[in-house]
């Protein structure tokens, strides 16, 4: 079965196609999920507004629209509404308070910072291992909330630490979400644009740990939700035979 979790819209300000092109391209793929998790707006101290998510002042649209494909599709496809959103530690209260107004069916953690946004370190390649070790210790935080159905990208923070160093927090990492039954994803446009993610070293990982893992095209336009995209993860573990979730209880 056919079931993609990490799905974003135009509202992020990086993706492309109207909503609905999105569920359509699903449909014709054969998909029976498919769930939106645009980057949520995030509620940041002082003047700071981040650009690479949803404004505010968009959140209440984006809900109309997904609920209103929901029920015009319900027919040929399961849509969920959904977020990715970020765990900053001394914001996530007020932000969960915030977003939970908008009464989402389910949010994925997708780490983009360490620490925070405005004042944070952004995630892609660091080489200092303590930049590694907060990273997964955030990441352990904020699915300890209970917030969060799946990790996105575990691998997004890079490679560029010590080997011990990575083996033993990655493993740490996998540790925990097995313990605790989070799938970690197999991030699609980490492979499909060339970028230092996803890894066949983490899932090589995830198979020893026998951490569940679930694969997710996180798709910034409707073309994205394709055959390949299933073919590009299905490449990166062929072999691995590891413990792939479908579908989600949502
Ligand atoms: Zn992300
Ligand atoms: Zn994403």
């Amino acid at each position: 079965m056919l079931c993609n979790y990490h799905t974003h819209t135009k509202r992020c300000h990086h993706a492309t196609g109207t909503d609905r092109e999105y569920v359509e391209s699903a449909i014709k793929l054969g998909i029976k999920v498919l769930g939106f998790s645009d980057h949520a707006p995030y509620i940041f101290d002082g003047n700071y507004y981040s650009h690479y998510r949803m404004f505010i002042d968009e959140i209440g649209e984006y809900k109309n629209s997904v609920l209103a494909l929901k029920r015009e599709y319900k027919n040929d496809i399961d849509i969920k509404y959904g977020f990715e959103l970020e765990y900053y530690p001394d914001k996530h209260q007020r932000e969960m308070e915030f977003i939970k107004k908008y009464e989402p069916e389910y949010l994925i953690l997708g780490q983009h910072f360490v620490g925070s946004e405005p004042q944070g370190s952004y995630i892609a390649r660091q080489s200092d291992d303590s930049f590694l070790i907060n990273y997964v210790n955030e990441c352990i935080e904020g699915l300890k909330t209970g917030d969060f159905i799946y990790l996105a990208h575990p691998d997004i923070v890079g490679y560029d630490f010590s080997e011990k160093v990575v083996d033993r927090e990655y493993s740490r990492l996998l540790q925990f979400a097995k313990d605790n039954d989070f799938p970690v994803e197999v991030n699609v446009l980490g492979i499909s644009g060339n970028r230092w993610y996803s890894k066949r070293k983490i899932f090589t990982l995830a198979k020893q740990i026998g951490t569940k893992v679930i694969i997710g095209i996180d798709a910034h336009s409707p073309q994205a939700i394709s055959q390949h995209s299933f073919d590009l993860a299905n490449e990166l573990v062929s072999g691995l035979n590891l413990n792939i979730i479908e579908k989600l209880d949502i």
